[in-house]
């Protein structure tokens, strides 16, 4: 899934209420929302090395619990303002499990049991077009739901 959709999906969930659990959710929730995709960095060592790499073990349930980690102390280190540890974990792990959820609707699917298997899970068969209604969806349903309201233009 590509990073505009894991980031509009962290911000919807702290627009869909996630923000009471701490201070700075949304920003918490958009680095959660794309930690797993931190693999990018892989591609310093050469495209194949990015292609071995990338969906690897940041997209395993091992990450799972050490991902939302990494972004709370990222964002009470920029913000040197307190955060909620306990809600701002909660609601980071959501944010990390939301990608590995929509990562799972493409056609590569998502090795979640790294470094066990190394057996691609995907969410049904194989589709070409998942991918593209699955972005659809995701930028349609905060734009249809009214989270994102258009400022009104006046013209005099
Ligand atoms: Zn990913």
């Amino acid at each position: 899934m590509d990073n505009i959709t894991h980031s509009l999906t962290g911000i919807l969930l702290a627009r869909a209420g996630l923000d009471r659990f701490t201070p700075h959710a949304a920003w918490i929730l958009f680095l959660a929302a794309n930690a797993p995709d931190a693999d990018v960095v892989s591609a310093f060592g050469g495209s194949l090395n990015y292609l071995h790499y990338h969906r690897h073990l940041t997209h395993s349930l091992v990450a799972l619990p050490l991902l939302p980690l990494v972004c709370v102390l990222a964002v009470r280190l920029v913000s040197r303002q307190p955060v909620n540890w306990a809600g701002a974990y909660m609601i980071a792990l959501i944010g990390v499990a939301s990608h590995l959820v929509l990562d799972l609707t493409n056609v590569y699917g998502v090795r979640l049991l790294l470094p066990f298997s190394e057996r691609a899970l995907f969410n049904g068969a194989p589709d070409a077009n998942r991918t593209r209604r699955f972005d659809a969806i995701a930028i349609n349903i905060p734009l249809d739901a009214g989270l994102f309201e258009p400022t009104p233009v006046t013209v005099k």
